[in-house]
């Protein structure tokens, strides 16, 4: 298989082996999640006990290279073939995706932290802190409220009317109103 086959094309290969096999009869979507679940359960087992200082260690030795690699083939053929059962382009969706997740962990913020930054899609509305800095940043914390309710695409938009402010806000914990430096 060469290294610069397209999504498209692999996408077809898959479509096929499973149309000369008439497998579709099975391959409905709550099938396709529970065996895209299955597959990720046997990569994952390959790593069970891995303690996690050694899991690169472990990954680079071929044999076990060739295990995981064989995993995440199977992984990647059945969310191929969910995409395909769902109408879903695959690409387009990482890509849509990776747009929302640059909107949730802002590289400034998020750089070196695992978790996710306070974000203004939990609830702003209970942390004094948040009512304290809309209040210093000159923006309407209930119209923003309201934002939550909107799709993704029109709450980025939205939060990007109030970016300077939202910013702001995924810096403090709305726990216990400590800021993130
Ligand atoms: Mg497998």
């Amino acid at each position: 298989m060469s290294a610069d086959k397209s999504v498209d094309a692999l996408s077809a290969a898959v479509r096929a082996f499973a149309q000369e096999r008439e497998w579709g009869t099975y391959h409905d979507p709550k099938n396709l999640v529970m065996a895209l679940a299955a597959e990720v359960g046997e990569l994952a087992a390959l790593l069970r006990w891995v303690p996690n200082s050694e899991s690169d260690r472990f990954a680079a030795v071929p044999s076990s290279r060739q295990q995981l690699a064989n995993e995440i083939g199977d992984v990647g053929i059945v969310l191929f073939s969910l995409c395909d059962r769902l109408g879903i382009d695959l690409r387009q969706a990482i890509e849509d995706k990776l747009r929302l997740n640059a909107a949730n962990y802002p590289a400034d913020i998020a750089r070196g932290h695992a978790e996710r930054p306070e974000a203004p899609n939990c609830e702003l509305a209970t942390p004094e802190s948040a009512v304290d800095a809309a209040a210093d940043f000159g923006v309407d914390i209930d119209q923003l409220r309201a934002s939550l309710k909107l799709t993704p695409e029109e709450r980025i938009a939205r939060l990007d009317e109030n970016a300077e402010f939202v910013r702001e806000l995924r810096r403090v914990n709305p726990t216990t109103g400590c800021r993130r430096s």
